[in-house]
């Protein structure tokens, strides 16, 4: 049943019984309260409540339950795989309480928190979360997917650290799932809530800040048109596959197209960075880097000590929303003809290709079983394109052909293990 011939009346029953906003798609503030990073898609829901507690979630969970109404949690967008067209769409953003235990080493995080604001409230203790590239990625929604962190392979998967989650559930009942709820504990740590799960909140351990180095060597590996150098692509699988597990990198190449937004040092050419991330001294990190470095010249090397509150910059990632398709595969291993294909001209500038080193502790079996994809995998690489938001917005079905970047993955498919889900993300023509 959808909502859509009674939704006044059934809006006014729900605004009665949450005290955070119910809008309708005519009301002031309906667009605003969908915003999401991502912008290749758009909910169009029927409903859309803005829970500002966990009595607002109970409430909505009941009455879609008792109405045969779909709910779907939204909470930063980064994440989006579909557009809902029907039913509710509730927000969690203002769920975003922290409380830090900081003798236990855990912190507990409201369904809507991001990784920012987890790292603020743990910094005054010498605390941080295992967090990755960017800091406005909304924690819960990121540990489902396991969760790779800028420290991944000296700590292991977020979903490591989770202690609990508590989930509401179609009933309007508050539940505790932890290791004695051996099943749904897996699920939810590696592939997630099934509609009708609402996580409220998790309480995940922290970690000892110790001294982070981190920042990236960027190189200029030629013209995005013309075959490009790959003395640097060869370089950075040879130096993960001996590297220790302290260090944690990933390495980025994208072809820029020849156009006057971008600065004149990116402008047509193919770029690539290898993001560096490690616990220890600066000695250890110049140690560390020094076949990098050799490798070929660089463009920029920021490679530093940096407290944690600065760490997205060692990833660099554009903080801005924008319409984009995500898909990825894990390898066990990195062919060198494949890695080549990062250097060759395709027609195609603007998809980012992502190849981030695993393996380390993101290797070890689970303390308590999981859903985790990608323990065997030793690369993630990952392709990320952006789409044009009017068409993939107007008709879904047209973004798979319009510009997805899974052709880009094909060269990397016979060493294939898995696909991580917490990187397959936008329109693809799912819906
Ligand atoms: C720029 C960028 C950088 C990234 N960096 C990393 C990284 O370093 N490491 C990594 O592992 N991943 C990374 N990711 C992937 C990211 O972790 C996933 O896309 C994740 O799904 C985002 O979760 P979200 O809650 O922010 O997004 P959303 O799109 O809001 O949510 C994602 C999914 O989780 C569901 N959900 C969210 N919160 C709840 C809740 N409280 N209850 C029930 N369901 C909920 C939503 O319904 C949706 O299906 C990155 C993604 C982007 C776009």
């Amino acid at each position: 049943m959808t909502i859509s011939n009674e939704a006044s009346r059934l809006a006014g029953a729900l605004a009665r019984s949450v005290a955070g906003p119910v809008l309708q798609p005519n009301d002031a503030g309906f667009a605003d309260e969908l915003a999401s990073f991502q912008l290749g898609l758009r909910h169009r829901p029927d409903l859309v409540v803005g829970a500002r507690d966990v009595a607002d979630v109970k409430a909505v969970q009941r009455f879609a339950g008792e109405n045969g109404v779909p709910v779907t949690v939204h909470s930063t967008g980064h994440g989006m795989c579909f557009a809902a067209d029907r039913g509710i769409v509730l927000t969690v953003r203002r769920l975003n309480g922290v409380v830090v235990d900081p003798v236990d080493r855990t912190a507990r995080v409201e369904g809507g928190t991001t990784w920012g604001e987890v790292a603020a409230a743990a910094a005054p203790h010498g605390l941080v979360p295992p967090s990755g590239s960017m800091g406005s990625v909304g924690a819960v929604g990121y540990t489902f997917g396991g969760g790779i962190s800028l420290l991944g392979r000296s700590d292991g998967w977020a979903s490591d650290f989770v202690r609990s989650f508590t989930v509401v559930t179609e009933d309007g009942e508050e539940r505790q799932v932890d290791r004695s709820d051996a099943a749904r504990f897996a699920r939810l740590r590696g592939t997630g809530p099934v509609p009708g799960e609402v996580v409220t909140a998790m309480t995940i351990g922290l970690l000892p800040e110790g001294n982070l180095q981190g920042g990236g060597l960027t190189f200029d590996i030629g013209a995005s048109d013309a075959e490009g150098d790959t003395a640097v692509l060869h370089a950075f699988r040879e130096w993960t596959a001996g590297a220790p597990d302290e260090l944690t990198s990933t390495l980025r190449v994208m072809a820029f197209p020849d156009e006057e937004f971008l600065p004149p040092f990116l402008r047509g050419r193919r770029i690539a960075r290898v993001a560096i991330a490690l616990r220890g001294t600066t000695e250890d990190a110049d140690r560390l880097a020094a076949p990098l470095r050799m490798a070929a010249p660089t463009i920029e090397d920021t490679l530093a000590p940096m407290p944690f509150a600065d760490s997205a910059r060692v990833h660099a990632e554009p903080d801005t929303p924008g319409p984009y398709i995500g898909e990825n595969v894990l390898i066990d291993t990195l062919d060198p003809t494949a890695l080549e294909t990062l250097a060759q001209p395709n027609g195609h500038t603007m998809v980012i290709m992502n190849i981030r080193h695993l393996g380390g502790a993101l290797s070890r079996p689970p303390e308590v079983p999981d859903t985790v994809r990608g323990r065997d995998a030793r690369y993630l690489v990952a392709a990320i394109s952006p789409v044009d938001p009017e068409v993939s917005v107007s008709d879904p079905s047209a973004a798979h052909d319009q510009s997805g970047p899974a052709w880009a993955l094909e060269p990397f498919v016979p060493a294939q293990v898995g696909v991580s889900p917490g990187f397959s993300v936008g329109p693809r023509g799912k819906n």
